[in-house]
């Protein structure tokens, strides 16, 4: 688009920031998986939602320093991430727009995205016209598993039976044999409490989860799924009053 057309548009048009990463993804997978991913769901987002929103293009470096200890990997530390991410909004509310709306695909931006937008909000305290929302593709709620019970994880882990699946269905040249790819199991942590890691303290290949039971179909329905609910939540967004909380 050229400024103009930029300028000409409604302020009350939701402005979307797709967010991803650029970091190792096992032995099996390319280190431009998540924003691989994450540009398939926005591709179908796009499809179903057109002039309706506002899509940035996607930023491909995020926030993965605890994958930094596997070559490939490119990442802006925690702080350094904070405030790109308040740069890019606060840039696209100097041109006028209210709704802002990160999506994001990557499990390392998940803290600093809902931070950046916490703290901008408070940089902005005077205004009461700002909608700036965070949300991560695959938790809005869609369950691929339970839609194809023939797929086993019943969350996201990492080039896992999920992302590989999906990739095989896009990019399928990109993913590796899998045959000898071993199971690298989820843990507990200290759950429900949150403990600090990095890659390397819970994976030696890379990967969490179990990629052996991807294929190109169950990638195709985790697609169709997340695709689904992120449409579902920028309806929401168009749709909201511009003034309640309720949203
Ligand atoms: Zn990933």
């Amino acid at each position: 688009m050229t400024w103009p057309r930029v300028a000409a548009l409604s302020k009350d048009l939701p402005v979307v920031i797709p967010i991803a990463a650029l970091e190792q993804h096992g032995r099996h997978m390319p280190v431009f998986t998540d924003s691989m991913l994450l540009g398939e769901v926005m591709r179908r987002a796009k499809e179903h939602l057109k002039e309706r929103v506002l899509f940035t293009p996607l930023m491909w470096l995020g926030n993965s320093h605890h994958h930094l200890d596997f070559p490939g990997t490119l990442s802006a530390s925690p702080r350094v991430y904070l405030d790109l991410l308040i740069d890019l909004a606060e840039n696209i509310i100097l041109h006028g727009f209210r709704r802002i709306v990160f999506v994001n695909g990557h499990g390392g931006n998940i803290v600093p995205v809902q931070q950046a937008l916490f703290e901008l909000r408070q940089k902005m305290r005077a205004r009461d016209d700002l909608l700036l929302l965070s949300t991560t593709y695959w938790t809005l709620g869609g369950k691929p598993n339970e839609i194809d019970p023939s797929i086993k994880q019943t969350q996201m882990g990492h080039a896992c039976e999920y992302e590989t699946s999906m990739m095989l269905r896009i990019a399928p040249h990109l993913v590796g044999d899998l045959s000898k790819v071993p199971e690298v199991p989820f843990g507990k942590g200290f759950d429900p409490a949150h403990r600090a890691w990095i890659t390397k303290d819970r994976t030696e290949p890379g990967h969490i989860g179990d990629p052996r039971y991807a294929s190109a179909e169950k990638g195709e329905t985790i697609f169709r799924v997340f695709a689904a609910d992120v449409v579902k939540f920028l309806e929401r967004v168009i749709a909201w009053d511009g003034k309640s909380w309720e949203g």
